[in-house]
């Protein structure tokens, strides 16, 4: 990297911010670092067309860092239902609490202090600090990745650990002294919107004079492909027990393992696990049919779920007897954290006769 290419990225970069940058985002109105706290870690892994409206309705229900600590946390998992990452909610949750305790309900005005949160890595922390207390720290997330991959052709998939901290090298080399939180937004948004994954618009891109990607062509050569490997299947069957009231049952998941802390049904591991629980627990006193396999997709297993109705035809008090189950009506008060493939059964229990009448 040539030493006159500091001061000119982030030069032209701002001078594009000016113009082009976006300032009207929810998160970038009366900034707090409590709400750009928020913000950052829903965008961790998701767009910001998708964030958005999950964004408000927490925001609305949980307007301070005092109110999210207080908040009971099937009430956090709820509004995080459909947003995935789950453990996302739960860290935030605790990095809430851990204000109010350790930081009398003041985020610390300090990047080390910040990283100390649960759920916030270095990056985020630097987002926070720079964007909201005005301090300088250089900020990696995926987006500034990919721009830097490409800006100075550094090739290794970014995860690896020597390529990483070339790239937080080249970040921290890149940051300016003066107007850093803009300069936090732009890089952001320059990977957002002109340095995108499939089609980059280079011709548009203030840095292009520099980029060696674009003088070589090579743009969506970076960042580096993750080596592939095989990811494992796992079987389950998902009890969906439907009550002569046409409630469900649902469990509460423990809080470590996958959906920790979230609601989902009661399950099996196979067919024989499956009739099992059905002797032992609901008897002659229920009819079921199996709907077609679903596949969920984890970043480390697929998981083949197979989905089982199960109606009961009088009242069952057996497996009421844990306590952390119950039964879902459905309506929208009753709310609870839910993991995407227990909302799609649920939705199609609840919004289609025909998938009840028709065994598959
Ligand atoms: S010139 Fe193209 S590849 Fe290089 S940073 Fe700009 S948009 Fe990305």
């Amino acid at each position: 990297m040539k030493s006159s290419s500091k001061p000119s990225f982030s030069k032209q970069l701002l001078a594009w911010f000016d113009v082009a940058g976006r300032k009207d985002l929810p998160w970038q109105q009366d900034i707090t670092p409590y709400r750009v706290w928020v913000s950052e870690i829903m965008l961790q892994q998701t767009q910001v067309a998708t964030v958005i409206d999950y964004y408000q309705r927490f925001m609305a229900r949980f307007p301070t860092v005092q109110s999210l600590a207080d908040a009971p946390s099937d009430d956090v998992l709820a509004l995080w239902t459909g947003l995935g990452y789950y453990a996302r909610a739960r860290n935030l949750h605790k990095a809430a609490k851990m204000v109010c305790d350790e930081f009398d309900g003041e985020f610390p005005h300090d990047h080390d202090l910040l990283q100390q949160l649960p759920g916030v890595g270095r990056s985020t922390a630097a987002a926070i600090y720079s964007i909201a207390c005005k301090g300088r720290a250089p900020i990696l997330d995926g987006n500034v990745k990919r721009v830097l991959t490409r800006y100075a052709a550094i090739d290794g998939w970014p995860a690896l650990k020597h390529v990483e901290s070339q790239l937080w090298d080249l970040a921290e080399e890149l940051t300016p002294d003066k107007r850093v939180a803009d300069y936090t937004q732009a890089i952001m948004d320059l990977g957002a919107t002109l340095c995108t994954r499939s089609k980059p618009q280079c011709p548009s891109c203030p840095v292009q004079n520099n980029c060696q990607s674009y003088a070589n062509n090579t743009q969506t050569d970076y960042p580096g492909k993750k080596p592939k490997k095989q990811i494992p299947t796992r079987q389950v069957h998902m009890l969906i027990i439907e009550n002569n009231q046409g409630e469900i049952l649902l469990e509460q998941r423990p809080n470590s393992g996958i959906w920790g802390g979230l609601w989902s049904f009661p399950e099996a591991a196979n067919a024989d696990e499956l009739d099992h629980y059905i002797d032992q627990n609901l008897g002659a006193n229920s009819t079921k049919q199996h709907w077609p396999l679903m596949r969920h997709t984890f970043s480390h297993f697929h998981l083949d779920i197979t989905p089982v109705h199960i109606r009961l035809h009088s009242e069952i008090n057996t497996v009421m007897e844990a306590k952390q189950q119950l039964w879902y009506k459905g309506h929208p008060e009753q709310q609870v954290g839910l993991a995407a493939p227990v909302k799609k059964l649920l939705d199609a229990v609840f919004s289609s006769d025909l998938l009840r009448e028709a065994p598959l």
